[in-house]
């Protein structure tokens, strides 16, 4: 059973989860168990729990399908909680109530994102916003992360192309002093951040790297990764589950495409990717701003490719120290030449 804990010397919250601890990459490499049978591929729908969700013709946990979802066997959070705080003294905790799963992007073992065509894409977007637009009607829910780590200095443990979503209680610090900080921008001068950002990028031009429909994928102006990609649309969308099927397909198009010139001027690259998302529903923590969401959030991915390994610096202070000028690499992914 896991648990929220308020650090309050840090002033930011914690995750207790003791089941964590059997996951296969907390072993030293050495003991790291050689699993002969991917229990992500196809035909081996018995070796996951039953599945949550899957896009296929058959019925479930049998084989042909596109997408599927799976509770994650090592879960930092649990839905089946129920929820109440507790104080001892100044500590602070609250159950850890919340989902964790997985998504299996493809049936494929083998395939990296840059492989999946832009079909397979809308599939494995359209997806995750119906696990979004399910997980909402859980009230408990706030905080939906989702990220993808692919390669071995992505930290990725499962080599199956996979995509990890955990929503949460709570709002992790971090993202609450973003939200608050993107509310005050829009109080400030009555438009999203994202919507000056996006313009701002689009009149200096030299980091866009293409649009299609709604949706601008750009290297950022203070790039913190070499490569550094970040795609956002251009209209006020806040979440996946707003996105209709035009926008799905756009997105999918843009996703392709953007992997692809990665992958032709970086080779086969490690990458995380991290989707920002609009709370799920609202709670003590934002209700201030919930309501206006609309105005001032929108939602971001961010591809952020791993080529080199952080050292110490980074670790102390928190700072990314990035050797390629974002211009630069902006100018080399698009002189690529599509295939
Ligand atoms: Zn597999």
């Amino acid at each position: 059973m896991s648990e929220i804990r308020r650090d309050r010397l840090h002033s930011q919250y914690v995750l207790i989860a003791p089941e964590r601890m059997r996951r296969p990459d907390t072993l030293a490499s050495s003991e790291m168990p050689i699993l002969k049978t991917c229990p992500f591929c196809e035909g081996n729908e018995a070796m996951t729990p039953p599945e949550i969700h899957a896009m296929r013709d058959n019925e479930a946990n049998t084989n042909h399908w596109k997408v599927r979802v799976v509770p994650n066997l090592y879960k930092a959070v649990q839905i089946e909680l129920e929820e109440h705080s507790k104080l001892t003294g100044m500590f602070e905790s609250v159950p850890g109530v919340g989902a964790h799963e997985i998504v299996i992007d493809t049936p494929s073992h083998d395939s990296r994102m840059a492989d999946l065509d832009s079909s397979e894409i809308r599939d494995w977007l359209w997806t995750i916003a119906a696990r979004i637009a399910d997980l909402r009607k859980d009230e408990r829910l706030i905080h939906t992360s989702i990220f993808k780590n692919q390669g071995e200095q992505a930290g990725a443990t499962q080599q199956h192309p996979h995509t990890q979503l955990i929503a949460l209680p709570i709002t992790p610090t971090l993202e609450l002093n973003l939200l608050e900080r993107h509310m005050q921008y829009y109080r400030r001068h009555g438009r999203s951040k994202v919507e000056d950002i996006l313009e701002n990028e689009r009149l200096a031009e030299s980091r866009i790297l293409s649009e299609r429909g709604d949706f601008t994928a750009y290297c950022p102006y203070a790039s913190a990764y070499p490569f550094e990609v970040i795609i956002a649309p251009r209209r006020a969308l806040t979440n996946l589950d707003e996105l209709n099927r035009d926008d799905l397909l756009n997105l999918a198009e843009l996703m392709e495409e953007i992997f692809s010139r990665l992958d032709i001027q970086l080779g086969n690259f490690d990458f995380n990717m991290a989707f920002r998302l609009a709370p799920l529903n609202s709670n003590f923590e934002n209700a201030p701003f919930f309501p206006h969401l609309k105005d001032f959030f929108r939602f971001t991915i961010r591809i952020m490719p791993r080529i080199y390994r952080l050292g110490g610096f980074e670790l102390s202070t928190g700072m990314l120290i990035n050797p390629v000028e974002p211009e630069e690499a902006a100018k080399l992914l698009r002189e690529v030449k599509l295939r």
